[in-house]
């Protein structure tokens, strides 16, 4: 049967505000991947959402897939959420002071990571990573890091070295103002590869203070580890006296309560946390065994602060969907029960197509590689033909299906995608697939 072509979405208005941004804002955009560069056109610009759906300032809906890079799990929106956040508005917006919600929020964190004896919150992703590293180099009086090729940990210094995520879409894993002091601290090496660890901790025996990985990847696609190789970093980690540092930030909460960490049956001694710990607001977490953490100032030496750090509107948020996600243990196995539908339906559309794309998933993270090549590390997800994916990837807009605009992205699924919206989404793949081979 013949292609079916959706009509060409009118964007008039996204495309004015992107001009104008442009002359504004670098790239037009203040984070690159939502820059369309990889899949070509120029962004939508949003007005609104509830639950799985996206409004764009045009009136176009979108049945999203994004939910703002993984905060969303419980779709847009959700009454709860809104509801805590408009309660704690009039108390004021800020007081650099402790409240009592932080209290609340660190226990609730701890009760459902319990690898966490004591932690701290921040503002995002990139700070949580950054000061779990400096806390591990304070703890052990050593200097280099081990991290993994095509993992993302946010955009601190050390962390820009085979860098994943737009990073790596945008060609440049290794970011220019990155002193070689800083690159030099930060070993690389392939993920799901065991003695290449290894052989690197054996050649700098003594000198490194954390290794940090993603426990599940999200930032090349969605990557899994393969059988034992959590265990054996853990392993190697506990043999040289390296701090091992899950980043959680997309997984925590999400693939299980209590992360890739409580699915996988592994302790680390760090956990960093962001994205659905604030419900859609900005914050962060770092945290792990007490004996490492209490160095964090001023119960220790190690610096680190925030201003806005712990805030109160971002704790209500925060304690709402975590206290929910709590409470609604059941949420996992359908929301893992919906995503598997949606990528077993991507497999067999691909297969029956004669493409035989990799479809990786865990939980209610997935991803399609354009490739019949397995992927387990960033040298397989090379393999993808990320032409045809950004033509898929315009397809599947046209046809108002959000997915993440790069093919080195993971998707994220909410509750709020029911058995029909998965029919929506397989019924548009179809075509898609088709009209981008
Ligand atoms: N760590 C991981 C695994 C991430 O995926 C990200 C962001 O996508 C970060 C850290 C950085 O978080 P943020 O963007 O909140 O700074």
């Amino acid at each position: 049967s013949s292609p079916t072509t959706a009509p060409e979405l009118a964007l008039p208005t996204s495309a004015a505000l992107f001009e104008r941004a442009k002359n504004h804002i670098p790239g037009g955009v203040n984070s690159p991947v939502r820059a369309f560069r990889a899949v070509g056109g120029h962004p939508v610009f949003m007005q609104s959402a509830k639950g799985a759906w996206l409004t764009d300032v045009d009136g176009n809906q979108y049945l999203d897939f994004i939910n703002s890079w993984g905060p969303m799990i419980l779709g847009h929106a959700p009454d709860i959420v809104l509801d805590a956040v408009q309660a704690a508005i009039p108390a004021s917006l800020s007081f650099g002071a402790p409240t009592r919600r932080e209290v609340e929020m660190a226990e609730l964190i701890k009760q459902m990571v319990p690898s966490i004896e004591k932690v701290r919150l921040v503002n995002s992703g990139t700070e949580a990573t950054m000061s779990a590293i400096r806390v591990a180099r304070g703890y052990t009086g050593r200097n280099k890091i081990i991290k993994f090729e095509g993992c993302y940990h946010g955009h601190g210094d050390s962390f820009l070295i085979a860098a994943g995520s737009g990073a790596l879409t945008l060609g440049t894993p290794d970011s220019p103002g990155v002193t070689e002091g800083v690159a030099q601290d930060t070993l690389t090496v392939p993920y799901n590869d065991l003695p290449a660890v290894q052989h690197i901790i054996e050649v700098n025996e003594g000198q490194v203070a954390a290794l940090i990985l993603e426990p599940v990847v999200g930032n090349m696609g969605l990557v899994a580890p393969q059988e034992g190789y959590l265990q054996g970093l853990r392993d190697l980690c506990t043999q040289h006296g390296i701090v091992l540092i899950f980043d959680e930030v997309m997984t925590g909460f999400r693939l299980a309560r209590g992360g890739a960490q409580e699915l996988y049956g592994i302790t680390p001694d760090m956990t960093t946390l962001g994205k659905i710990i604030g419900g859609g607001m900005p914050v962060g977490a770092y945290g792990g065994r007490q004996d490492i953490m209490d160095n964090v100032a001023p119960a220790g030496k190690v610096y680190q602060a925030g201003t806005l750090s712990g805030n109160p509107i971002a704790t209500a948020a925060g304690i709402a969907q975590l206290t929910y996600l709590q409470e609604h243990p059941e949420l996992y196995d359908e929301l893992n029960r919906i995503t598997t539908r949606l990528a077993d339906g991507t497999r067999q559309i691909a297969a029956e197509l004669g493409l035989n794309y990799t479809v990786n998933q865990v939980g209610s993270m997935f991803s399609v590689f354009f490739t019949d090549k397995p992927v387990h590390n960033l040298a397989d997800a090379k393999h993808s033909d990320t032409e045809a994916f950004g033509r898929y990837f315009r397809a599947m807009l046209h046809r108002g299906i959000y997915l993440a605009p790069a093919q080195y992205e993971a998707l994220f699924v909410s509750t709020a995608i029911t058995d029909e919206l998965v029919e929506v989404y397989l019924t548009a793949c179809r075509e898609a697939m088709r009209e981008a081979h």
